[in-house]
């Protein structure tokens, strides 16, 4: 049976939930990787893995949320919670672009006390430079349609004229209602989270999408997770790239019931998956700063075809115990060493400079 599925996959066939499924289950690890290394050499034919140099800026760790795997938010009046005014917030960005970053991947905490403007403004003021904006995920995309008593189409409308292009698919952990409602029970639901992306990609506004893994889940919902998000695809077409990490089990409420952390095998098996289920998905990205250098460098031959980000400034796996550094020729000269071309590129995958 299993062989069938493997049979598909190497005829380019697309697989249904079940042999998803079974994939994850029952695959052998190795034969996973070979498939996955099938169907990215057929989408992307060159041995080129592209990055991008950016910073992540976090505007506010004021979070009403509370979800219990992150280590990130604080509360209202908390020693250390912080909202950026915009100026702060600009001159980051400016310290970034001096180091020579391209895009500002912006979120923050749900932090209702913020205006609708600052919003508006932040994405305006932030235009004038020539970084490219790259900001809010979808529960964030909720929150400004709930203050502003907007709908999500209007809130769209608004921060397009204001300059936003393109949106990190965040905040969808694991696309399962079993799931979300363990983990992050105040968090808005997967059916939202969707019709949030599946509306910026009808404006326009591409996104990734995410998914964070490695606690409660089981494959079920992993391949349930999947689904949702090619289905997604099938419609709009609006995601640029698929990325999956981790959970980081310190400093947070979950990490004292999760007891045992994945594997670098888990991590490929994921990349691989993903290269397979995600059949109308380009790029698949190999998160280094969430695993580490190695197994980044092995996750392009598991299907991968992107390094992922730079990430001048990183605070949400910083907080929850883990941080992975490297420069841009360190990146170049692993991608190289594992047989490809490095190339960084732009947040709409435009090479920029080959090494
Ligand atoms: S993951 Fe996001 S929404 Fe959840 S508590 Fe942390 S900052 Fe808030």
């Amino acid at each position: 049976m299993i062989e069938q599925i493997y049979e598909k996959v190497f005829n380019f066939e697309r697989i249904n939930r079940d042999e998803g499924v079974k994939l994850l289950k029952k695959g052998d690890f190795l034969t996973l990787g070979k498939l996955a290394n099938r169907v990215r050499f057929k989408k992307h034919p060159e041995r080129i893995v592209t990055f991008i140099l950016d910073t992540n800026i976090n505007y506010t760790n004021i979070c009403y949320v509370g979800c219990s795997f992150c280590a990130f938010y604080r509360k209202q009046g908390e020693p250390d919670a912080f909202t950026l005014s915009i100026s702060e917030l600009k001159e980051k960005i400016m310290e970034a672009q001096r180091m020579g970053i391209t895009t500002a991947l912006i979120q923050g905490g749900l932090n209702p006390e913020l205006p609708y403007e600052y919003y508006l403004d932040m994405v305006k003021e932030l235009k004038k430079s020539s970084v490219h904006v790259h900001a809010f995920s979808p529960p964030e995309i909720d929150l400004m349609s709930k203050i502003s008593k907007k709908t999500v189409d209007e809130v769209f409308k608004d921060l397009k004229e204001a300059g936003l292009t393109t949106m990190p698919g965040g905040g969808a952990e694991i696309l399962s209602e079993r799931v979300r409602k363990k983990i992050s029970p105040k968090k808005i639901s997967t059916e939202r989270w969707l019709e949030i992306l599946e509306k910026a990609h009808k404006h326009g506004i591409k996104t990734t999408a995410t998914m964070m893994f490695g606690h409660i889940e089981k494959e079920e919902d992993i391949i349930e997770h999947l689904d949702r998000v090619r289905s997604v695809q099938d419609k709009t077409g609006g995601f640029t790239a698929f990325i999956a990490w981790d959970f980081k089990r310190e400093n947070n409420e979950l990490g004292k019931t999760v007891k045992n952390g994945i594997t670098g095998i888990d991590y490929l098996k994921i990349v691989a998956i993903a290269r397979i289920y995600l059949d109308n998905f380009d790029n698949i990205q190999a998160s280094w700063a969430s695993q580490g250098k190695g197994i980044g460098e092995l996750a392009l031959h598991f299907g991968a075809n992107d390094m992922g980000s730079m990430l001048i400034e990183e605070n949400v796996m910083k907080e929850a115990g883990f941080r992975a550094e490297a420069s841009v020729d360190e990146i170049a000269s692993l991608i190289k060493k594992a047989g490809f071309t490095p190339a960084l590129r732009t947040t709409d995958y435009k090479v920029i400079k080959y090494f």
